[in-house]
Order: structure tokens, then C-alpha cells, then sequence
């Protein structure tokens, strides 16, 4: 999320440039204002003047209202792990829609699909799906309460689990009456939270690097400290891989030697589709056990036959291969972005984890993106960017799908340049 804005963005060129190609954009934007509150139901969905309206996509590319197509290196805030409207995707769906789209009862693909995630992950044995991963996070919380008759939940400063109340009291940055908060990269922190409250702590919820929190990895040794002193105070270590699960072919934990207790996953294990899921040890799912019910859990839309096909299909064709060649690209991307700031005389850093990228006009990284100082220039650089064909988040966020190749990296990189000497003469 960007700091609020203390500038008039509309008092550019490039804002200028952006209305004149964004008509219908605009116009969308105002009929959707009328019945829809704050004009669109995603806080990542606006930015100023207007949002784009969007109509469509293919592989690497998107599509607006007024006829202008950009290639998309957000990839829905990184869930499209194979870009838009992935074939094999489009072909299983297909066929399912027109078999129906939701029942109440058991489908096929349910089982395959956590069949595929519990194969993946050692620490996950049994999983229980969502719609997003907000709601997998909430349904940890009533896991680790349930499990350690604890209330207390602690969580790192600028984490973010999705909009769980318990974390953010329904406002923006206050946290919940039940929620410590430590810093982030610093163990000591949690370790003296832990022992401060350890007898009152149900779960530690932590990301392997802090996403919306701009990119930023865990320090070496960070996550296993962290680990060890949740075990030492009795409470379960929930480890968020809803972003970083695209990072390697069982997510971050095996990298880092974690063993969570619970598992948040999201985004990509739904093929495009809603979703979110938690896993963990028989030991903490059992209390789905129908004979020994001891979590209420259920949603309309749990589990339905379409993302559960979606998400096995997906999943299917993301293996170690394509999370490698992800990496070289995003290593490609962030050296041609640096150099290309380099050449435009802007200050550029880029935090990358493999596919996920984040960027800052800052020449060094903040310590987290909501502390960065360029909002000016990022915000410019946005629309920019927008202006040039590339459709990236207003924050610097960048998440690659395996529809990109070198000569898509290379483009985005040329307009991105261009992107940049429009900043230059604006700043
Ligand atoms: N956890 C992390 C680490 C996330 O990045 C997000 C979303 O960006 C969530 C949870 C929430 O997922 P959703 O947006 O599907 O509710």
C-alpha cells in the first residue's frame, strides 16, 4: 500500500497523457463510484485519477475498455502463475462449466488437488480449502485458538495475512485487541514478545518474506528463531506461503528447514480461480474430524468443482523447471530495470525472491515498502508505465508468469526505460 498521496498527480503530463488514452476507464470508473463503494471492492483496484477497466487477457497480455493492450506484470497481484486464460486451464474449466459449477457434495478434484499440495509440502498432511486467503488465515486463527485454548495471536509489523480483522481491527494499520506485533527480521523481537506472553499466545503468524511489505526476504536464520521460540511457549508457528508457495515447488519452507504447524496457501493453487487453503499435521486438522467436530468451518463456495480443477491443473504444469526459469527471468527483469534507471539518471532498487519482484526510486531499499519516500515517483512511474503498455501495481509490486520469455522481459524492460524518462522530466 502507498503512503497517501500530498501531491496532485493530476497537475502532470503523464496523468494528462493517461486521461486522453483512458476515456472509458474514467467513465467506468464514475458509474461504478455510484453503486459500488469506494468505486470498486479491492483496495488494490484503485489508484488515482482512475483505475483501468479491463475486459480481458491472454498469456502475457490485457486488454482495457478504450482498446489499449499492456502486457501484465502483476499477474493478478501474482496468482496467475500462467498468465491469462492459460489453455490447459480454459480447456478443463470449459467442459466443467457446462457440467455445472458448484454443488453440495464431493467432487474429484478436491482430493487431487491437495493430493498434489500434501505430496509438495512435508509439513502439510491434511489441508482444508477456502476462497481466499483471508479466510485461510481466519480459519488458522480459530485452528490455533481451538487447538492451544489460547487467544492471543502474534504477527510481524507490516505483515499482511489478507483483511482479517483480528490483525487489522477493521482499520487501516491498527491492529486487533488480541494481536502483538514484532518487528520483522528481528528475533530478538519475537523472542522477547514470546516470552513476554508466551502463555497467552495461541500462534505466531509470519510470511517467509514480507510481501505487501515490498519484497523483503527473511534474514538468514530469521524464520527458524522465530520457529524454535513459538515451540518453546506452546504456540503454533503458522507460516503464510500464500505468496511464496510459487517460489519453489513446495514453497519456502523446505528451503529455509521450517516445519510449520499450519500452512496459509493461496493465490496460484486455485488456476486463476478464488481460493485459499490450510494445511498442517493430522495432530491440528483433526479438529475437522466429523466425529470430534471442534472448528466450524464451511462456505457455499468451498472446495467448488471449478477451482479445484483450475488449481490441479495448474498446479500440474508448475514444477522446479518453471520455477527456475521464473527466476532467471525475474534476475533478467531487475538488471535491465537497474540499468535502465541507471541510464534515465533515476535512483532504482529492486528487491526480487525469484518471480516476485518490488521496486523502489530509492537509492537504497526501505526497510519496508511502508517506509518508502518515493511515492511521487512511484505513483509517476505508474501511470507511465501504464502510458507505455505495461501494467504493473501502483506500489512496484511485479509478479512474473510462466506465459513470459526473454523477449517479453526485454520489452518490458525498453517501455519501462521510456517509463522512466517520462519521470525524469516530470521530477
Ligand atoms: N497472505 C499473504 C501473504 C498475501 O499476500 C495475501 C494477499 O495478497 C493474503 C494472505 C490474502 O489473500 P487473499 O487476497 O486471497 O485474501
Amino acid at each position: 500500500m502507498l503512503a497517501q498521496t500530498n501531491f496532485d498527480i493530476t497537475q502532470s503530463a503523464i496523468t494528462r497523457k493517461y486521461l486522453v488514452r483512458t476515456p472509458r476507464s474514467a467513465a467506468q470508473y464514475q458509474s461504478s463510484c455510484r453503486f459500488v463503494a469506494g468505486g470498486h471492492s479491492r483496495l488494490a483496484g484503485f489508484w488515482p485519477p482512475h483505475p483501468l477497466t479491463l475486459e480481458g487477457g491472454q498469456g502475457t497480455d490485457v486488454d482495457d475498455i478504450d482498446g489499449n493492450k499492456y502486457i501484465d506484470i502483476i499477474n493478478n497481484y501474482s496468482s496467475l502463475i500462467h498468465g491469462h486464460a492459460y489453455p490447459p486451464v480454459v480447456e478443463a474449466v470449459g467442459k466443467q462449466l457446462r457440467r455445472s459449477t458448484a454443488w453440495s457434495a464431493d467432487n474429484v478434484s478436491q482430493a487431487a488437488l491437495a493430493e498434489q499440495l500434501a505430496e509438495r509440502i512435508p509439513a502439510v498432511e491434511r489441508l482444508r480449502f477456502t476462497n481466499s486467503g483471508t479466510e485461510a488465515a481466519n480459519l488458522a486463527l480459530a485452528i490455533a485458538r481451538e487447538v492451544m485454548g489460547r487467544r492471543k495471536i502474534l504477527m510481524s509489523r507490516y505483515g499482511y495475512h489478507g483483511s482479517v480483522a483480528e490483525f487489522h481491527d477493521g482499520a487501516v494499520g491498527h491492529s486487533g485487541q488480541f494481536t502483538l506485533i514484532a518487528v520483522y527480521n528481528n528475533a530478538v523481537d519475537f523472542e522477547r514478545m514470546l516470552a513476554a506472553h508466551g502463555n497467552e499466545i495461541a500462534g505466531v503468524f509470519i510470511e517467509p518474506m514480507l510481501g505487501a511489505g515490498g519484497v523483503l526476504a527473511g534474514e538468514q536464520g530469521f524464520l527458524a528463531s522465530v520457529q524454535a521460540a513459538a515451540r518453546q511457549q506452546g504456540a503454533l508457528f503458522v507460516l503464510d506461503e500464500v505468496q511464496t508457495f510459487r517460489l519453489a515447488p513446495g514453497g519456502m519452507q523446505a528451503q529455509l528447514g521450517l516445519e510449520p504447524d499450519l500452512t496459509l496457501l493461496g493465490k496460484v493453487i486455485g488456476g486463476g480461480f478464488p481460493v485459499g487453503a490450510v494445511g498442517g499435521k493430522m495432530e491440528h486438522m483433526s479438529v475437522f474430524d466429523p466425529s470430534n467436530l471442534r472448528v466450524l468451518h464451511s462456505g457455499t463456495f468451498n472446495a467448488n468443482p471449478i477451482t479445484m480443477l483450475a488449481g490441479e491443473v495448474a498446479l500440474r504444469h508448475f514444477d522446479a523447471l518453471a520455477i527456475d526459469r521464473l527466476d532467471q527471468l525475474g534476475s533478467r527483469l531487475k538488471r535491465g530495470l537497474l540499468g535502465a534507471a541507471g541510464r534515465a539518471g533515476l535512483p532504482l532498487t529492486c528487491n526480487r525472491l525469484g518471480s516476485l519482484l518490488n521496486v523502489f526510486f530509492m537509492s537504497e531499499a526501505p526497510p519496508s515498502a511502508f517506509d518508502r519516500t518515493d511515492t511521487r515517483a512511484m505513483e509517476l512511474f505508474h501511470l507511465a508505465a501504464l502510458n507505455h503498455g505495461v501494467f504493473l501495481s501502483n506500489r512496484g509490486f511485479i509478479a512474473l508468469s510462466t506465459a513470459m520469455d526473454e523477449a517479453i522481459v526485454d520489452d518490458v524492460i525498453e517501455r519501462c526505460a521510456r517509463a522512466m524518462a517520462d519521470v525524469m522530466d516530470e521530477l
